[in-house]
């Protein structure tokens, strides 16, 4: 049953949640035995993995499947296609062999349903950034062997962030092989987090947001572009926020650059706005809502935003109708929903 009317291009969704039954009882363990110092890790699967509730129940279901219920649900909100990626917190909270090693049997698995359904689904690869050189290779044979389409971190991972220059083998290796880095959100990190918990604003509400935001800030005025010209990265959520401030980032960023207030904010080859029209693209992931998708259509540009649903944390049909019916020529809808997504992560066009 089709409650979504066709449309005149390919829906394809950009970010789109996925966890394999192995790595959500792995989760439940953590959840269980509190071995890992993560305040936002009990918070977020505390309740989504271990709750009783008919909102945790359905979410479980629908996160661990792939080519039963996830399919019909595309089916009934119009989604011709699906862009995997192993949910937050990926495979980022274990140790670093455990997680290379899960980190390849996802990225197998996953590459083994896109295989059986080439027209429905397409991936990025999962990585584990507690080992950089073993996530670069695992980047390479993803893309290489693979085929899978980028690459998913999930912010911090156990409190660290990608502007160290330990993890940038990483960057290296997306370059190299001109593949788009997802920065997926996770929950503030242990040193940020206890704010937002006693709020109950740790998770999508508005946790993710911050810390994502400033992640990818981080890496901006690091100087990761100055060194990685060529990297894509790509973003949810409208961009998590950094749009709508890059006038005060940059006229604020100068000034402390030019006072050398700061030994970690050094002069970079173009503002930190530059960067952020340049190199990054940004999805519309859980904000169904028109006036942020149009304002990131206004400062980033038509060919720089995409759509993506947030499958399986928010599967609501007015949602897509909401942004088929966006106040955009039909070019620039065909380009949100279809054709910047083919060109940014190289998947295979198909006609409507
Ligand atoms: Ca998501």
């Amino acid at each position: 049953m089709s409650t979504i009317p066709p449309a005149p291009y390919r829906r394809i969704a950009a970010e789109e949640g996925w966890c394999t039954p192995e790595l959500m009882r792995m989760y439940e363990r953590i959840v269980e035995t509190r071995s890992i110092n993560d305040p936002g890790f009990y918070s977020l699967w505390g309740f989504f993995g271990t709750s009783p509730s008919e909102r945790a129940r359905t979410l479980k279901d629908r996160i661990q499947d792939l080519e039963g219920r996830r399919l019909r649900d595309m089916d009934e909100h119009g989604i011709d296609m699906q862009l995997l990626m192993l949910t937050a917190p990926g495979v980022q909270v274990f140790d670093a062999a455990t997680g290379t090693a899960l980190a390849a049997s996802t990225n197998d698995h996953m590459a083994d349903t896109i295989r059986r359904h080439p027209t429905r689904f397409d991936g990025l690869a999962a990585v584990a950034p507690q080992d950089p050189q073993a996530a670069a290779k695992e980047i390479e044979r993803a893309v290489n062997q693979l085929k899978l389409k980028g690459v998913v971190i999930n912010s911090h991972t156990q409190g660290e962030y990608l502007d160290d220059t330990k993890f940038w083998d990483i960057f290296a290796a997306c370059e190299a092989l001109d593949v788009p880095l997802y920065i997926h959100p996770n929950t503030p990190s242990p040193q940020m987090v206890e704010p937002f918990l006693s709020r109950g604003l740790g998770e999508a509400i508005y946790g993710f947001a911050c810390e994502t935001g400033l992640h990818v800030l981080r890496m901006i005025v690091a100087g990761v572009f100055d060194r990685f010209p060529k990297l894509r990265l790509v973003l949810g959520h409208c961009g998590e926020g950094l749009p709508y401030w890059l006038y005060r980032i940059d006229f604020m960023h100068g000034g402390i650059v030019r006072a050398n207030r700061c030994e970690g904010a050094k002069p970079l080859q173009r503002t930190p706005g530059e960067v952020f029209r340049q190199n990054v693209w940004v999805t519309n992931s859980g904000m169904c809502w028109a006036p942020p998708v149009m304002y990131c259509h206004q400062v980033l540009g038509a060919d720089r935003v995409l759509y993506a649903m947030d499958y399986p944390y928010q599967v609501v049909a007015d949602e897509v109708r909401a942004m088929d019916a966006l106040p955009l020529s039909d070019e620039h809808k065909k380009m949100f929903f279809q054709t910047n997504a083919e060109r940014l992560f190289r998947l295979a066009p198909q006609s409507a």
